[in-house]
């Protein structure tokens, strides 16, 4: 009688938020927003700019940083 071993498959830690669209606008001024910021309290969106103005103040509590300012190119 053969054993078959259940091959445990990577758990791929897939964090699979949803792109940022047009419809996204960023919280401080309402351009189109290309950066999503996860904390523990909720979700801001950020444009390029005011991203990268508040990146070295939110990165340290974001839980995931979602930065699609490379669309912008
Ligand atoms: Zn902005």
């Amino acid at each position: 009688m053969e054993q078959t071993e259940s091959t445990n498959e990577a758990v791929e830690e897939t964090t699979n938020l949803p792109a940022l669209t047009a419809a996204d606008r960023c919280d401080i001024c309402g351009a189109q927003a290309f950066i999503r910021v996860v904390l523990a309290t909720g979700d801001l969106v950020f444009c390029g700019h005011h991203g990268t103005a508040n990146k070295d103040k939110l990165k340290p509590i974001a839980i995931t940083w979602q930065d699609e300012t490379d669309k912008l190119n």
